[in-house]
């Protein structure tokens, strides 16, 4: 029998301001798991600094917190330590995208197959709402003394010329169809953006619930195609997609814009480099025997540095 949503929900507190766009994001979350009967067991959810970074709080797994920016490199080194878990990432725009940024860039350039989710408010929530790096220039908001003079990250172009496999958009009190994307995103082979587009009614008074409402719609309605099978269709529909991720004004598309086939995850070329490692990752391998660790850095002490200086005498 599938699992209940309620399965995946802890008995944390939640500590969000009333009517914090998290909150879609966090039962989309919760559902999405529940529909993809995930074992908590064999979840990771590894959180950023921030008000999304509480997520890993919030969900039922085996969850970690990571120091700012480091979000990504940690659930990289926890997929190929053992590539039997699902991985995934809650972290702010600010988190990811600005001290962040290089890891963002990297993951998608292996195709490591884990999930990134982006709480994109597009201010800094947690330390009073400064300018995020997905704020575009000229808006003010209400913590900021003028309008803001740099221009905004788009999180969809980065991921696509680095290399994401599969990218989506979506609206947090949209929670239905952000349940699909994320559900298809943790599915998805190789690295997953999900771009959530959520009100901070607390810090960001411009780009509000009535602000996104009236502008969002679906790629589905213009019978949008994201897969992609072949290199080719590949350099055939990039332009396109390129082009639809830039709208952003009068209305703004939510949906999957990309789900590229033609890569293989990094753990499969891991297997190909180093055969076996599928079968016998790290995570399985014994670290010590009879209580003494294998590695054993006396050992390499003694042979890197004591018979340097004995010899150099
Ligand atoms: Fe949500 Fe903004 Fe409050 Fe943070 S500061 S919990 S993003 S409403």
């Amino acid at each position: 029998m599938a699992r209940s949503f309620l399965e995946y929900k802890t008995d944390a507190w939640v500590q969000w301001c009333p009517g914090c766009g998290d909150f879609g994001i966090l039962n989309a979350i919760h559902r999405a798991l529940a529909e993809l009967d995930i074992d908590p067991r064999n979840l990771v959810v590894v959180g950023g600094i921030g008000c999304s970074g509480r997520t890993t709080f919030y969900v039922k797994g085996s969850n970690l917190h990571a120091l700012h920016g480091r979000a990504i490199p940690l659930a990289t080194g926890v997929k190929l330590a053992n590539p039997r878990l699902k991985v995934v990432i809650a972290g702010g725009d600010g988190d990811l995208l600005g001290i962040g940024a290089g890891h963002f860039v990297a993951v998608g350039r292996r195709n490591v197959d884990i999930t990134v989710i982006v709480f994109d408010n597009a201010v800094y929530g947690l330390t009073k709402g400064q300018a995020a790096p997905t704020l575009p220039s000229g808006v003010k908001t209400k913590a900021l003394p003028g309008p803001n003079i740099q221009d905004a990250v788009n999180p969809l172009l980065l991921a696509l010329a680095s290399g994401y496999t599969f990218i989506a958009r979506g609206y947090a009190y949209h929670t239905a169809q952000l349940k699909e994307m994320i559900k298809a995103a943790i599915s998805h082979r190789g690295t997953a953006l999900v771009d959530v587009l959520q009100p901070c009614p607390t810090y960001n008074n411009v780009m509000t619930n009535q602000w996104y409402e009236e502008r969002v719609y679906y790629l589905e309605e213009e019978e949008w195609d994201p897969v992609v099978k072949t290199p080719e269709e590949y350099r055939r529909k990039v332009p396109l997609i390129a082009a639809k991720m830039l709208e952003w004004g009068d209305r703004i598309p939510l949906g999957v814009f990309l789900k590229d086939e033609t890569k293989e995850p990094f753990e499969e070329r891991l297997e190909r480099q180093m055969p076996g490692y599928m079968d016998n990752p790290p995570s399985s391998r014994p670290i010590s025997v009879d209580g003494y660790p294998l590695a054993d850095p006396w050992k390499v002490f003694e042979e890197k540095v004591v018979k340097k200086v004995e010899a150099s005498y």
